[in-house]
């Protein structure tokens, strides 16, 4: 059994709690137990679980993974500070809001023998698995990947890096990308903001990623990706699948603890993120140049 401790009570970590108090039978997950949380406020027990300190969730012999559930901009503090204290880690998206820092805690990990896992539950869906399915063995003339969304709270980074599920697709899709170019509209009056980026396949296909954020948007994706064969303008529906994302990912993570994962595997996703992050952080100082 691998004890946890869950950081940050928002969304995310309410979900974490939740899903290791019912893991999926007969799953890894079940190896989990979740020993406490810890947050910065004070809180009564939550779903049955006891606020602990971050020292004690440190120390404490039964504790040997923790969940990082905060706001972006404080992963990387606490993800350096479990490390540090030896415990396996899993990070809410993103890692980290630089490339570099990512880098140096896989590094960290590495040295440390633990598991540095990062949740990716768009990949997870149902509909990213159709649309992948719909791509492959396509050859892409272009492509626009569009999202809109609402404001995200102070602490989520800039909008490449909490955008990252969003790029992170067009990279699972369509392999390695470059950054030519990239542009910020923002108005904070409103708190409306536009990034564009404009990214290149490895066959030189061009690419735009538009994230767009403001109070009246509503949550939605929209693709436009020209083949040479057909032209996708709508993500394939899929029905929600019977496990639930975050649920699919604790069954990653636990696989992972329990060296159910092969060394190639492991290697292949550290890649995606590294490479997913060096993109962001690329397309934010194009914004910022
Ligand atoms: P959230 O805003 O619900 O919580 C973020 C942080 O704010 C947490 O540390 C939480 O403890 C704190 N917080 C929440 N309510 C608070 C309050 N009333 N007073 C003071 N602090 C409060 O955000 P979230 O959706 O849980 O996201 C956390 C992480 O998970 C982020 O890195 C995000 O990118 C990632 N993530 C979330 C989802 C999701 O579906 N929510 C999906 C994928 C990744």
């Amino acid at each position: 059994m691998f004890g946890a401790v869950v950081v940050g009570i928002g969304t995310a970590g309410w979900v974490r709690i939740r899903d290791m108090l019912a893991p999926l039978p007969g799953s890894a997950a079940e190896k989990l137990n979740v020993k406490g949380f810890i947050s910065r406020r004070t809180l009564d027990t939550q779903q049955g679980v006891s606020q602990i300190s971050e020292e004690e969730a440190m120390s404490r012999e039964d504790i040997h993974a923790a969940f990082i559930c905060t706001e972006n901009a404080s992963h990387e503090d606490y993800v350096r500070s479990f490390l540090q204290a030896g415990k396996h880690v899993c990070v809410e998206y993103p890692m980290t809001l630089s490339y570099k820092a990512a880098a140096e805690l896989w590094d960290f990990a590495q040295e440390k023998g633990v598991i540095l896992h990062e949740e990716h539950i768009e990949l997870l869906t149902e509909d990213f698995k159709k649309l992948k399915k719909e791509v492959e063995g396509k050859v892409l003339q272009e492509g626009t990947l569009h999202f809109t969304g609402g404001v995200l709270k102070p602490g989520f980074g800039f909008q490449a890096f909490s955008g990252i599920a969003r790029l992170t697709w067009l990279v699972e899709l369509f392999g390695e990308l470059s950054v030519t170019a990239a542009t910020m509209e923002e108005d904070s009056g409103t708190n409306y903001s536009k990034l564009t980026a404009k990214l290149l396949t490895s066959e030189n296909r061009p690419l735009t990623w538009i994230e767009e954020r403001g109070p009246d948007l509503p949550r939605a994706k929209n693709i436009n990706f020209h083949f040479d064969s057909c032209t996708l303008t709508q993500i394939p529906p899929a029905p929600r699948a019977a496990v639930g994302l975050f649920m699919q990912d604790l069954i990653q993570f636990s696989a992972k603890l329990a060296g159910q994962v092969s060394p190639e595997e492991l290697q292949r996703e550290k890649t995606r993120i590294l490479h997913c992050l060096q993109l962001a952080e690329r397309i934010q100082q194009l914004c910022q140049s």
